[in-house]
């Protein structure tokens, strides 16, 4: 058997790198700013990097500008570009433990989940959008004997892809493999949190072998970077994940530059409907792990269970026996169930919902108000899973997106009154629905007013199927042949044929 990482120790000289890669070159920013980025998993500081701003922006669109222009990457068959792509991936997963260590570092999670999930999701996409490349007919409509009629998918031209923290690389795999297979040009900004690990796999994109200017990375400052990209003359379509208020922000950013196509795709509240019937422990540990993992900072959690009342009982006990099972630990040890939380700032904002659910009457069953202790680590960002029982309708924990490990519980009377409470909040990305009857199952899942329904499990879906939400959860779309249509055009190219 092969002796297991010490990741610890491997933590000690893990190489961070902080230049911006801008026309294939990693080059220091114009701008005259610096940020720390400090590990949530110790409070230490990882290192200071330079930020971006406007003009390292205009340096990085010019470069992507004059790649998609002279056609070095659109202009290449959709076989090679696919070729690329698996070769990225391929170096991906040879480099699946430095990448891992890096992300577990930034953002807390358990090194085992990086490299076990995110980065074979990372890969996995890359893989899957470099085997459909060239596998994507145009069209020829039947419109008559006199004309050819084609139509084509042009590549949209310089893509701005903004990305939040929790799950940093399959994120940015997620903008990174449909956009370029398209033959589009790039430039990503990474969370001010996660700058190494964006920068470390644009190093690997370049190895294996896009050509220099196609993706560049600008880390910095979202309120500067994020907002020089989304009003930036130059730039075709913005593809974002993140909070609500941002997500608007770059439609307006849009509205007030060149009307570019914004594709946001933003939080969610979404909830486990579990019914009379249902496979309880099934469901309630299924919802409650949904709920903590990522120490509960996915868009996609199921934060709020809503139950029957006949069954109450029964999905908190399995559902608190969930939240003692996933207590953290430091992210960097083999067994963590669950790691940090991304920052300090962020742990206070989470802890201060479990404070005014309190207030506002819900019942803490566990967890804690205060932060959680991980041994040596006094500064880690740490906070335990927590159950809060007696959860009203309308209550702030149960309107608003905590992004921790916070499950409220909301007992019910009715299907009806669970498909309302279940729809009752802005957001509409993802929903479950727990029971074994089949029409109350296809009745409640066809009223969620949801991208995504689960019934009888929870975040299953591959490449091949959307992913992304309705109302304020916003209404792009990752993952599968659909994605690829957000960064093209449809051209109509009509021919006469003479008789
Ligand atoms: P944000 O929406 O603030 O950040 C996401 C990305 O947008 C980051 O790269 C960020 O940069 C950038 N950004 C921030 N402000 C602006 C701006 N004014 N103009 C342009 N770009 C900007 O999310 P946070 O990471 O700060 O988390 C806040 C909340 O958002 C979370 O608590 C959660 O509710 C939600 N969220 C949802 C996610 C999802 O997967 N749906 C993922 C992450 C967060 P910078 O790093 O500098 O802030």
């Amino acid at each position: 058997m092969p002796s297991e990482i010490d990741w610890i120790e491997k933590a000690a000289s893990v190489r961070l790198p902080a230049r911006h890669l801008v026309g294939g070159d990693w080059v220091d920013p114009l701008a005259d700013d610096a940020f720390d980025v400090i590990s949530p998993r110790d409070g230490s500081l990882l290192k200071r990097v330079s930020h971006g701003d406007a003009h390292d922006v205009d340096r990085a669109v010019a470069s992507a500008r004059a790649a998609f222009n002279d056609r070095r990457w659109s202009g290449m068959r959709p076989a090679a570009r696919g070729a690329v792509l698996r070769r990225w991936a391929e170096l991906v997963q040879e480099h699946a433990e430095d990448l891992a260590l890096t992300i577990s570092l930034e953002m807390g999670k358990p090194v085992r989940e990086a490299k076990n999930v995110e980065l074979r999701a990372v890969a996995n996409c890359l893989r899957w959008y470099g085997e459909i490349a060239d596998k994507r007919p145009d069209e020829s409509p039947a419109a008559g004997d006199d004309v050819l009629a084609l139509i084509t998918r042009e590549p949209a031209g310089v893509v701005a892809a903004v990305v939040p923290w929790n799950f940093p690389l399959t994120m940015t795999a997620w903008k990174l493999g449909p956009s370029l297979v398209a033959g589009n040009s790039v430039v990503l900004k990474p969370a001010e949190q996660t700058p190494f690990s964006a920068l470390k796999l644009a190093e690997l994109g370049l190895e294996a072998g896009l050509p220099a200017g196609v993706l560049n990375v600008v880390p910095g400052r979202g309120d500067v970077v994020g907002q020089a990209l989304g009003r930036h003359m130059d730039v075709d379509v913005v593809t974002f994940t993140g909070s609500p208020a941002v997500g608007r922000a770059f439609l307006r950013y849009s509205g007030e530059s060149n009307g570019k196509r914004v594709w946001p795709e933003l939080g969610g509240k979404s909830a486990s409907v579990i019914l009379p019937g249902a496979d309880i422990e099934k469901a309630a540990r299924a919802s409650a792990a949904g709920s903590f993992y990522n120490q509960g900072q996915m868009c996609s959690a199921s934060s709020r269970v809503v139950v029957h009342r006949d069954i109450a009982d029964e999905v908190l006990h399995f559902a608190r026996l969930q939240a003692r099972e996933m207590a953290p630990a430091d992210p960097l040890l083999h067994d963590a169930p669950s790691g940090a939380l991304v920052s300090e700032q962020h742990l206070q904002r989470v802890l201060g919902y479990v404070r005014t659910a309190v207030e506002e009457g819900a019942e803490l069953l566990e967890g804690s108000t205060g932060r959680h202790s991980v041994d040596g680590h006094p500064n880690g960002s740490y906070v335990a899973p927590t159950v809060l029982g007696g959860v009203k309708p309308g209550m702030t924990i149960e309107q608003e997106e905590v992004f921790g490990p916070v499950l409220s519980v909301i007992t019910v009377d009715s299907e009806e009154e669970a498909i309302r409470v279940a729809n009752g909040t802005q957001y509409g990305l993802a929903a479950s629905v727990w029971t074994r009857d089949l029409s109350a199952a296809t009745r409640v899942s066809r009223r969620m007013q949801a991208g995504i329904v689960w019934v009888n499990c929870f975040e299953e879906g591959d490449m091949t199927v959307p992913f992304g939400g309705v109302k304020g959860s916003g209404f792009g779309r990752d993952k599968s042949a659909h994605a690829i249509d957000k960064f093209t055009d449809l051209k109509t190219i009509w021919m006469e044929v003479e008789p």
